[in-house]
């Protein structure tokens, strides 16, 4: 049987520990795939889809987003391009229990991580997952849901309510 570590969340939009801008992996080492794997946990255990290491009490740049339907782990990831083009759409946070707020974000993203072999790999993402990602990078900047100020949509399509990670 596999052994389960599921963490416990930190919570709260004025909780130092949320507020940190992590710092870049060296490289990964065992700590950092036990890391991955307890984070894992924890996201399927709280329901979300994605999670970053500040939200288990890590200071490591490192976060777990769904990816085309697949979990996927990013070490040191990087936003490297964002379109001008936005999208709105309301989001959760598990780690700011029962807040929900429309959200608006590039629409399209490119980022660069290692994967957990600590090779690089760059992609370019589009509507929810772009979303995700930049969800969880800006944990791993110590930013919240909460700091993006409320605008207007500019595209037409809000999407149903998502929680996030
Ligand atoms: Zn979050």
């Amino acid at each position: 049987m596999v052994r389960m570590a599921v963490l416990p969340i930190v919570t709260g939009g004025k909780n130092p520990v949320l507020r940190v801008k992590t710092k870049k992996v060296p490289k990964v080492t065992r700590d950092i795939k036990k890391l991955l794997k307890d984070m894992t946990d924890t996201m399927h255990a709280a329901d979300g889809i994605g999670l970053a290491a500040p939200q288990v009490g890590s200071q490591h740049r490192v976060c777990i987003a769904t990816i085309g339907g697949r979990l996927t782990a990013l070490i040191n990831p990087e936003i490297t391009w964002r379109s001008t083009l936005t999208d709105t759409a309301e989001e959760g946070c598990l780690s700011l229990p029962n807040v929900w707020m429309d959200v608006t974000r590039p629409t399209e993203i490119d980022i660069k991580y290692w994967n957990e072999e600590g090779q690089e790999e760059e992609r370019h993402l589009v509507y929810m997952d772009a979303r995700v990602v930049q969800h969880e990078v800006d944990h791993l900047d110590g930013i919240l849901i909460i700091d993006h100020v409320k605008k207007p949509p500019v595209a037409s399509h809000v999407h149903d309510a998502k929680r996030l990670a």
